[in-house]
């Protein structure tokens, strides 16, 4: 049994997270001791729940200590079966990321399946549904893994309510995954999602944002208005290049205004931009486990992010893979080897 601490390094669900695909991938029974302990409350909330419960129906485990606020836990996993599956998370926490607990053992199932969550589409903290649809799914795709998203309907952070679904091919070929080079900047967007809230809103965002990113073209800016059960605000920013998508997103949250939001949002884009990094540092944590599941690979990315170097850690412990992040100058290189 693999043991993993989950106060080391960034100390939050992730490592729970990462352990629990992990061991279901690969068949090692897993104990997670100090669950999320560098958090305010630490132990397992709902969305970490649903993920551990989700982890061991794909793969009929026996898990020990799966209780809310729990600080350990054991799984010891079958083997992972394909399946039609519905998840709910039962309040706002994120379902994109109990989604990503299970799909990269899905992807390596052999036959189709479909997953259903129910929960937060659209959580702060955590990547929106649509990062998973731009920028998370075209690299699983570039993996081998063939995954197609869609999203039923919003659920912001606090309501939450939204429902994903993705049906997962779960027979490709896994091949390494390389994006050095971003090739040349294309296009920049701007795109402001309220739900149950003033439209004005979206446009002081949209309009801080795009001068200081210099976008004039107002075709460019788009403001979408769902339906939501609670209300909401993300702005999203869009970098595309030759060879890469990325999408940056800041949420309007109470006591920041939405020039604020707008000033935020440009920074990062602004800081990728001037970097010749080809994926975000998001992507880059969330790449490493499918990556090493698969055939590893290499990409350029930003200055490591804690999540990404703690996350390096959690899955070289279980697939023995080297992960290294190299300094080359205007940006680093991370090689999954
Ligand atoms: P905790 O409550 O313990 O902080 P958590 O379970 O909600 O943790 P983390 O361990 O912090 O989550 O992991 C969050 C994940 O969400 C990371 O993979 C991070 O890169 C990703 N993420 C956060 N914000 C964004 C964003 N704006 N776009 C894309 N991904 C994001």
């Amino acid at each position: 049994m693999i043991t993993i601490d989950g106060s080391t390094g960034e100390g939050g669900g992730q490592i729970l997270r990462s352990s629990l695909t992990l061991a279901a991938a690969t068949g090692e029974a897993v104990r997670v001791t100090n669950i999320r302990a560098n958090r305010s409350r630490p132990g397992l909330l709902r969305q970490h729940l649903t993920a551990l419960n989700a982890i061991t129906e794909i793969c009929g485990g026996h898990v020990t200590g799966g209780e809310l606020g729990s600080s350990e836990i054991t799984l010891r996993p079958g083997s992972v079966r394909a399946g039609d599956y519905h998840f709910s998370v039962g309040s706002a926490g994120s379902a994109n990321l109990v989604l990503q607990t299970v799909l990269p053992a899905l992807v390596l199932a052999g036959e189709p399946s479909k997953v259903t969550v129910q929960g937060g589409t659209h959580n702060p903290a955590a990547p929106p549904f649509d990062y998973l649809q731009e920028c998370y799914f075209p690299a699983l795709r570039k993996i081998g893994h063939e995954v197609r998203g869609e999203l039923k309907s919003y659920g912001f952070y606090p309501a939450g309510g939204g429902e994903l679904t993705v049906e997962i091919d779960g027979a490709g070929t896994p091949c390494p995954f390389e994006q050095t080079d971003r090739g040349e900047e294309l296009s920049r967007s701007l795109q402001a999602i309220v739900a149950n809230l003033p439209a004005d809103i979206a446009k002081r965002e949209l309009s801080t944002a795009s001068r200081l990113i210099e976008l004039e073209d107002e075709a460019a800016m788009t403001i979408l208005a769902p339906d939501s059960i609670g209300p909401g605000n993300v702005l999203y920013g869009r970098l595309a290049y030759e060879k890469s998508t990325t999408l940056f997103s800041q949420f309007g949250e109470k006591g920041v205004s939405a020039q604020q939001v707008g000033k935020r949002l440009a920074k990062q884009m602004k800081a990728f931009s001037a970097s010749s990094a080809a994926v975000d540092h998001h992507l880059a944590d969330q790449l490493l486990l499918p990556m090493a599941l698969a055939k590893g690979g290499v990409f350029s990315t930003l200055r490591p992010s804690l999540h990404a170097t703690t996350n390096a850690e959690t899955v070289s412990k279980f697939t023995g893979r080297r992960i290294s992040f190299e300094d080359a100058n205007g940006h680093f290189i991370c090689s999954v080897l």
